[in-house]
């Protein structure tokens, strides 16, 4: 059976215990600390190492060279520039992890991958329009490639090792990244969407598992690694994915997820309370039944939630094999 990879969790929620409530509500989120504090990132991609985590994400979900250009004034230079920086703060991480651990005998995670985060169109618009999709339908395919190339381009030319293409909110960006995909044949890449609450639809509306799996499928061979969903409230996940496998007819899809932690987002208010009674832990076995091999945390999740899951991933995994 496929290893289970244990991801990192909120990366804005880990930094603020590194640099204080001045994240959320930020128009370029933590992108922007990659000019002016890279010493918290490192130390933040540290404690998910720390906590167990085998892949770590860079923070530039909500980079972009136009969002650098309007909120930083950085030319496209310098924009691309952090994209690397980003790459690097990574790596400095992972060598530092492997540093402190040398001689250690039974380390879990002893060869961590870096992914490449990249965020939705809709992201950058800092209006939530990742969790509607609204501007899909008005946005054409041409302009999500041409809006994403360069920042995958530089990622992979800085040395990721996979990419994590997050929060994809509509069936058109999904499609168009899985076409942009094939101009970079080499790298490999998860799919993850951003859903609805009604357990099958992602958030324009189209069906989740038809959405997923005619990208898993339309993509090159071997190139999706997973599809699934990330940032939205656990309770919610095992819906989505129940019957895409555990019928041995169908060809196995692997699945990635990496909810919140329940709380809600709004542009207005923030982060409002959760819905009480649901944590992301008590789900995990079901998730890793169902086909989960990547899993991990995101907003409002941290270390502790992560140290969790590698806890519930290693049990699983002894009880399967
Ligand atoms: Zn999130």
């Amino acid at each position: 059976m496929q290893a289970i990879k244990v991801l990192d969790g909120g990366f804005s929620t880990q930094l603020a215990t590194h640099v204080g409530d001045v994240i959320d509500g930020d128009p370029l989120w933590t992108a922007r600390f990659l000019a002016t504090n890279p010493k918290a990132i490192i130390s933040t991609h540290l404690d998910f190492l720390n906590a167990g985590a085998d892949i770590i994400l860079t923070n530039t979900y909500q980079a972009s060279t136009d969002g650098f250009f309007k909120h930083m004034s950085l030319t496209e230079e310098e924009s691309l520039n952090l994209f690397c920086k980003a790459v690097d703060y990574a790596k400095e991480a992972v060598h530092l992890y492997k540093k402190d651990r040398t001689g250690e005998e039974n380390v879990v995670n002893d060869n961590p991958l870096i992914a490449g985060s990249i965020g939705p169109y809709g992201a950058c618009l800092h209006d939530a329009s990742e969790y509607t999709g609204k501007y899909c339908s008005s946005v054409s395919e041409k302009i999500l490639i041409d809006w994403h190339r360069p920042r995958i381009s530089k990622l992979i030319d800085s040395g990721i090792d996979i990419l994590a293409i997050e929060t994809i909110p509509c069936k058109q960006e999904a499609e168009a990244l899985v076409t942009l995909l094939k101009e970079f044949p080499n790298i490999k890449a998860w799919l993850s969407f951003s859903c609805r609450d009604d357990g099958r639809s992602i958030a324009d509306g189209s069906d989740f598992q038809d959405v997923a799996i005619q990208c898993y499928k339309k993509a090159s061979p071997g190139q999706i690694l997973a599809v699934g969903v990330n940032c939205i409230a656990p309770q919610n996940v095992s819906p989505l994915f129940k019957g895409i496998n555990g019928n041995c007819k169908k060809e196995f899809v692997p699945l990635v997820v990496y909810p919140n932690s329940g709380e809600k987002y709004t542009v207005e208010s923030g982060w409002m309370k959760k819905e009480k009674g649901f944590t992301l832990h008590q789900f995990i076995d079901e998730w890793l039944n169902l086909g989960v091999r990547y899993i991990g945390g995101c907003c409002r999740t941290n270390v502790e939630d992560i140290k969790k899951i590698r806890t519930e991933v290693e049990l699983w995994q002894t009880k399967e094999s």
